[in-house]
C-alpha cells in the first residue's frame, strides 16, 4: 500500500481528497494547522471512510516538523494543499502569504527531493489573470499575478520547475483548478468558511440559511449575455479524484515529462445569474440577491479548454452545476445544525 502525505487534508480540497485517496486504496498521512478548518472535517473523514489516518496538528513552515513526519512514516508521495488563500487578505498582508506559502512549499521540497518523492501542487487558474482567449489551454501565456497570493501560486510553480532542473529524478504536477463548489453527497465534508465568506457559493449558502441577509452580485454590465461573469464551475468530488489519478500518474511511472500542468474544469462557464438560477430550481428556494457594483480586480470570463486533462490524465469531470449545488446546499443544511 502506498502512503500519501496530504497537506492541508483537514481543508475543502484536502478533505474530499483525502477521502478519495482512502477510496481508492492509499494510506493516508495528514498534516495541517487547522488555520482555516475544524477538527470536524476530520471527523467527517473518519465517518465517511472508516479509517483514522494518522493527524500531524502543525505548521510547515516549522522545519523540524516536517522532517519529523518524513522520518516516521514512508511517504511515497505527496499533496500539498496547504496555503494561505484568501486574495483579499493576501493585499493587506502580503508577508503572511509569502512566508507561509512559500516557506512550507521550500520545506517540503527539501525532503521530496531528496528521497525522489513525486509531488502534487495545487495551483489556480488566476495564474492565467484575464486571458485573451477562451477557453483557457495549458498553454495560455501566464500574466502578471493580480495579488500577493496569485503571485504565491505562480512562483510556487516557478520554484518547483527550477528545483526539477536541478533534480532530474524528481518530478511534480501543477493543477490549476478553476472554481471548486459542491460538497460529498454525505455532508459530512465540505467547505467551511471562517468568518465572511469571500467566494460566491459559500455566501450564498449563507443567504439561503438565513444567516446573512442578502447576496450582492458584484456588476451586471460585463461583456457577457447576461451581463455577470463567467466561471467553470467543478463539483469538489471531481476535483478530489484527479489528485488521485495525478499521484497514480507519477507513482506508475506514466508522467511524459517531469514536471506536468493541468486544467481542472469543467469547459462548462456559467454566469453568476445562472448559478443564482440553478441553485433557486434544483433546491425549491428563493435567494435574496441583488445587483451592485463591480468588485475590484475580477476577471470577465474564464473557463478551461480540458482536453489535455481529458486526453493525458484519462480524468473528466462527472458532476454538473445542478449536482454541485445541490450537494453544496446538504452540506450547508448540515453545518447549521453542527454549529
Ligand atoms: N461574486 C459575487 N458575489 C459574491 C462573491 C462573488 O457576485 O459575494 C462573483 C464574482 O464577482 C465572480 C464569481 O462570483 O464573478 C466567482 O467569484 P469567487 O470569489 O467565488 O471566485 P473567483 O472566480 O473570484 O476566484
Amino acid at each position: 500500500m502506498k502512503t500519501v502525505l496530504v497537506t492541508g487534508g483537514v481543508g475543502y480540497i484536502g478533505s474530499h481528497t483525502s477521502v478519495a485517496l482512502i477510496e481508492s486504496g492509499y494510506d493516508i498521512v495528514i498534516v495541517d494547522d487547522l488555520s482555516n478548518t475544524r477538527l470536524d472535517l476530520l471527523e467527517g473523514i473518519k465517518k465517511i471512510t472508516g479509517k483514522d489516518p494518522k493527524f500531524y496538528e502543525g505548521d510547515l513552515k516549522d522545519e523540524k516538523l516536517v522532517a519529523k513526519i518524513f522520518n516516521e512514516n514512508q511517504i511515497d508521495a505527496i499533496i500539498h494543499f496547504a496555503a494561505s488563500k484568501a486574495v483579499g487578505e493576501s493585499v493587506t498582508e502580503p508577508l503572511k502569504y509569502y512566508k507561509n506559502n512559500f516557506l512550507s512549499l521550500v520545506n517540503l521540497l527539501e525532503q521530496a527531493v531528496s528521497a525522489s518523492i513525486p509531488l502534487v501542487f495545487s495551483s489556480s487558474c488566476t495564474v492565467y489573470g484575464t486571458p485573451d482567449l477562451l477557453p483557457v489551454t495549458e498553454q495560455t501565456p501566464v500574466k502578471p499575478a493580480q495579488s500577493p497570493y496569485g503571485n504565491t501560486k505562480q512562483v510556487g510553480e516557478e520554484i518547483i520547475v527550477d528545483t526539477i532542473a536541478a533534480n532530474p529524478n524528481f518530478k511534480a504536477i501543477s493543477l490549476r483548478y478553476f472554481n471548486p463548489i459542491g460538497a460529498h453527497e454525505s455532508s459530512h465534508i465540505g467547505e467551511l468558511p471562517l468568518g465572511v465568506p469571500n467566494n460566491l457559493v459559500p455566501y450564498l449558502l449563507q443567504v439561503a440559511a438565513g444567516e446573512r441577509e442578502c447576496l450582492s452580485v458584484f456588476g451586471d454590465d460585463y461583456n457577457t449575455p447576461d451581463g455577470t461573469c463567467i466561471r467553470d464551475y467543478i463539483h469538489v468530488v471531481d476535483l478530489a479524484e484527479a489528485h488521485v489519478v495525478a499521484v497514480k500518474r507519477m507513482l506508475d511511472g506514466l508522467s511524459k515529462e517531469p514536471y506536468e500542468v493541468f486544467n481542472l474544469g469543467t469547459g462548462q462557464g456559467n454566469s453568476v445569474l445562472e448559478l443564482i438560477k440553478v441553485f433557486e430550481e434544483v433546491n425549491g428556494l428563493k435567494l435574496n440577491y441583488k445587483i451592485v457594483d463591480r468588485r475590484a480586480g475580477d476577471v470577465e470570463q474564464i473557463y478551461a479548454d480540458t482536453t489535455f486533462a481529458n486526453e493525458e490524465l484519462g480524468w473528466k469531470s462527472r458532476f454538473e452545476l445542478p449536482d454541485m449545488l445541490r450537494s453544496a446546499w446538504n452540506w450547508q443544511k448540515n453545518l447549521s445544525k453542527l454549529g
